[in-house]
């Protein structure tokens, strides 16, 4: 994933934190204007979406975590730039953060597509409910399974969150949206949990399983 602290210099004033569908009400804490490692096979924008509910301790994007934080750019401003760069970039992936939390993300992707774009999404799966409605509006999706379920709240800090990410797994591959799965290989998940998670995912036929590599915050 590229790194959200590449940002660009189109900070709006404080935005309160809202429900809004309204796209201008976009939370982003990040925008990278150009990727080749995002999406599969597409040169793309990254635009990080601000607030993440889960606390996993291998995060790599800290500064994303806080719904509230008033560090924002400017949606308006971002689709600007990103008007000037269609015919060089072939889709637009929405990460975080956890780009489901935001009410506004819908909308947000709608915009997008009518500029051309095809749509990525980052998730951890947060909101299988959400991610249901979004996936008709998706062009390909990156999912992370993190660990077996009942590992996940030590590692998210969040109960029950193991089984909202497989849940979204099980919609995910009903959709038929592309997608894959990744899995970053923090330190505490040990090397005979990876085989089973790997051997689980297997069987529920998934091709594209991605091993990331463990960053150090
Ligand atoms: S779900 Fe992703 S963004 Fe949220 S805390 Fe975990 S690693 Fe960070």
């Amino acid at each position: 994933m590229a790194d959200a602290s590449v940002q660009g210099s189109i900070c709006s004033g404080p935005i309160d934190e809202n429900r809004s569908p309204d796209p201008a009400t976009m939370r982003i804490g990040g925008f990278v204007p150009f990727t080749s490692i995002d999406y599969p096979g597409e040169l793309a924008a990254v635009v990080f979406c601000q607030g993440c509910p889960w606390r996993c301790s291998y995060c790599h994007n800290p500064h994303l975590l806080d719904a509230r934080s008033t560090e924002l750019l400017d949606w308006q401003a971002l689709l600007e730039v990103l008007s000037l760069r269609k015919g060089l970039l072939d889709a637009v992936v929405f990460s975080g953060g956890e780009p489901t939390l935001q009410d506004a993300l819908p909308g947000a992707i709608t915009e997008v597509k009518k500029m051309g774009f095809k749509v990525g999404l980052h998730t951890g799966g947060c909101y299988p409910d959400r991610l249901e409605q979004l996936l008709p509006l998706i062009d390909w999706v990156g999912l992370d399974i993190k660990d077996l379920p009942e590992h996940y709240p030590a590692l998210t800090g969040t109960p029950g969150s193991g089984e909202r990410a497989w849940k979204s797994l099980e919609l995910l591959q009903a959709s038929g949206v592309p997608f894959e799965v990744r899995t970053t290989c923090y330190p505490e998940l040990p090397a005979a949990r990876l085989e089973q998670l790997t051997s689980r995912l297997e069987g529920l036929g998934i091709v594209h399983h991605n091993l990331q590599e463990y960053r150090p915050v």
